[in-house]
């Protein structure tokens, strides 16, 4: 007999020689996940958040020509005295979208508005508010303007040639003003990546059934559904999977001829991963991870044809955590964009946190600014890993790494916030 009683893994175990870090899995799953290969063709209206395919480079300077910052006077800087004020003679207007038709001479400016183009002849705009004009119309302008004064020069936004969006970029708004000013109408960018998903568990039963005992009301897919149509994918609700290897099978092979990314809640913890494994082994390759955070430990990723699919831990707030942390860098790189590292912030403790060494851990936290326009936060009260409610009272992650042993109230620490496109 030995003085041990328990074999088998459990969340408590310390990090292990089984256990991955967060940045191994990270690894792994670069090194397994590829863009999706087929793009489209769509009005720039509709690529917002979706990612460039080719760069664009434009196709001519960005402004066309040079014109007026201010509304004001064009004139040569010549035609000023070096000393003194200079009265000039008004020969017309420049509008934007209709030019003065017609050259400045010496000793003549030409009433200009922003954005209008410059008249031949002239190479300053005397802003409106340090001109005067006369009562028999002549404009009298000091001596101190330089050549080049309130000018936007041709290409100074973008000259001919230049790459203004590179690939795998994901569009933003800004990106859409710059296509249009480029006159660019269409773009190709990457399919969207289809994602589907379901929850495991005999426990589980739908919105609108009674709740039997032992029974609990299906969260997971709710809270999948909202983080994913946040994301530039196409979402396929699988449904609620009874704990059978067969039943998990169905789903799979159906799910894997629609979707690129396969995403399942549930049964991959000890003693149900039996039915997860085989159903995937049968149809296709599986790796079960334990990875060294907390909450969100086990995580299982498999292949089966061309799909993606990753197993998330049941618990709800696991199933967030490891949303945020696998899940959205999986469907960036799907998506042709590169993997890329949630940003932290840095936030002063406002209570101390409790934590062991050996696991990164993602407590729940209410970040606010205080009077200097720093991030504190606050914990959001048990941290227990079903605890839902502690996620929709939070508004991010504090993100506590594997060495730490707890944190003093006035501490430094650093957050993830929820949004997580930033
Ligand atoms: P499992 O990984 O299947 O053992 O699940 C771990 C815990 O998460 C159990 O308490 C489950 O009842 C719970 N759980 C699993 N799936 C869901 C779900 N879709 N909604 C709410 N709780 C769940
Ligand atoms: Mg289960």
């Amino acid at each position: 007999m030995t003085d041990k009683i328990r074999s088998a893994p459990s969340c408590a175990d310390p990090f292990g020689e089984d256990m991955i870090s967060l940045d191994q899995a990270l690894e792994r799953i670069e090194a397994r996940v590829h863009p999706v290969h087929a793009c489209e063709r769509l009005p720039i209206r509709e690529c917002l958040d979706r990612v460039n395919n080719e760069a664009v480079k434009s196709p001519h300077n960005v402004p066309p020509h040079a014109n007026s910052a201010m509304d004001g006077f064009a004139l040569a800087v010549s035609s000023l005295q070096p000393e003194g004020i200079t009265e000039l003679d008004e020969i017309g207007t420049a509008y934007a979208g209709t030019p003065f038709d017609g050259s400045v001479e010496p000793g003549q400016c030409v009433r200009i508005m922003t954005g209008a183009l410059i008249p031949e002849g002239t190479d300053a705009v005397v802003m409106q508010e340090q001109a005067e004009v006369d009562a028999d119309g002549k404009v009298r302008i000091d001596h101190d303007h330089r050549d080049g004064e309130n000018i936007r020069q041709a290409g100074e936004d973008v000259s001919q040639g230049d790459i203004v969006i590179e690939a795998g970029v994901r569009l933003s708004p800004a990106d859409l003003g710059v296509l249009a000013s480029l006159g660019i109408g269409q773009l190709q960018v990457k399919r969207k990546p289809v994602v589907a998903f379901s929850s495991t568990g005999d426990e589980l039963v739908s919105i609108g059934e009674p709740l039997e005992p032992g029974k609990i009301y299906d969260s997971n897919r709710y809270s999948l559904h909202g983080m994913l149509s946040r994301m530039a994918v196409d979402i396929i609700d699988l449904g609620v999977v009874r704990d059978e290897p067969e039943a998990m099978r169905e789903v799979l092979e159906k799910a894997a001829s629609q979707a690129d990314l396969i995403l399942s809640t549930g049964g991959v913890s000890v003693g149900e991963a039996d039915y997860i494994k085989p159903a995937l082994e049968e149809i296709g390759s599986t790796e079960f991870w334990k990875i060294a955070i907390k909450p969100g430990r086990p995580l299982t990723l498999g292949q089966i044809g061309a799909s993606i699919f990753m197993g998330l831990p049941g618990n709800p707030v696991a199933v967030m955590v490891t949303f945020s942390q696998f899940v959205v860098p999986t469907i960036e790189v799907m998506s042709g964009a590169s993997l890329k590292r949630p940003a932290l912030f840095k936030a002063t403790a406002l209570d101390s946190l409790r934590k062991k060494p050996g696991r990164y851990e993602f407590q729940r936290g209410i970040a606010t600014l205080d009077e200097q326009g720093e991030w504190q936060v606050g914990k959001t009260g048990k941290q227990g890993s079903g605890i839902l409610t502690s996620m929709s009272r939070a508004n991010c992650f504090i993100v506590l790494p594997d060495d730490s042993d707890g944190v003093e109230a006035g501490d430094e620490v650093k957050i993830q916030f929820f949004d997580w496109s930033i």
